[in-house]
């Protein structure tokens, strides 16, 4: 059931997907990993969709270099938790979905706790070892993900749908370098809008699929200002998703 405040604020979704799917939305539970650039549009998309409850984990305080582009944060919270500022913006932006947040990473020895009863999870932090996690996680316990991923000017949203069919993360990058350094926005810089960019479009395939639609086969390519997507199908060899 939506009340009567509910179909007021999501009424021109509602005329695009109907009321059963905004109802969906409404009973979706999102696992929300990293409130950094990403999950600066990533998060706001999501609760003003009115996805109806969304854990978020991130162990990091805002700094001065974070402003130009994690446009959830102002100078006034510098050195406060990421997670705290975060919902308590998000609880403004809409009273009508639930926020949880943890100071804390996803890790091996934790992700049963964080993945319970979840729907979904989006991986938008700027550790490469976490987006494998994400993906093995999602093959083993059979919950759909999408991994946003940046960098200097380009950046890529990789879904995937689990036991479908659907490649996962290692099918394409089979497992994270061991003994290189890996560039990150703090080594190789980056583009002040494009972590907007790739959250704003992981909220739409979330939206999609937690509405009723299910991801295409597909990895979405941010590059030089234009998209670009690739058709992807499961790698033969892959030893995760096979
Ligand atoms: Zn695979």
């Amino acid at each position: 059931m939506l009340s009567n405040s509910e179909i007021a604020r999501y009424s021109r979704q509602i005329l695009l997907l109907g009321k059963n799917s905004q109802i969906k939305l409404k009973n979706s539970r999102a696992l929300v990993l990293g409130a950094g650039g990403i999950g600066s549009a990533l998060l706001p998309y999501l609760v003003s969709s009115g996805i109806g409850y969304i854990r978020l984990v991130d162990p990091d305080v805002v700094e001065e270099s974070n402003l130009s582009r994690q446009i959830l944060y102002n100078a006034e919270h510098i050195g406060a938790l990421k997670g705290a500022v975060a919902a308590e913006y998000l609880t403004s932006l809409n009273p009508q979905t639930e926020v949880d947040w943890i100071s804390g990473r996803f890790s091996n020895e934790n992700y049963n706790s964080y993945v319970d009863s979840m729907d979904i999870i989006l991986e938008g932090t700027d550790d490469i070892q976490c987006k494998f996690l994400v993906s093995d996680i999602s093959i083993k316990k059979n919950i759909p993900a999408i991994i946003g991923s940046i960098g200097n000017v380009q950046g890529h949203v990789f879904p995937i749908a689990a036991k479908t069919g659907h490649a996962c993360y290692r099918c394409l990058f089979e497992a994270p370098p061991v003994n290189e350094v890996i560039p990150t926005c703090a080594t190789e810089g980056i583009l002040s809008p494009l972590p907007g960019i790739i959250g704003s479009m992981m909220a739409y395939l979330a939206v999609d699929l937690l509405s009723g639609n299910n991801f295409l086969k597909k990895i979405y390519l941010m590059e030089k200002g234009g998209w670009r997507t690739i058709s992807l199908s499961q790698n033969p060899h892959c030893k995760c998703c096979l």
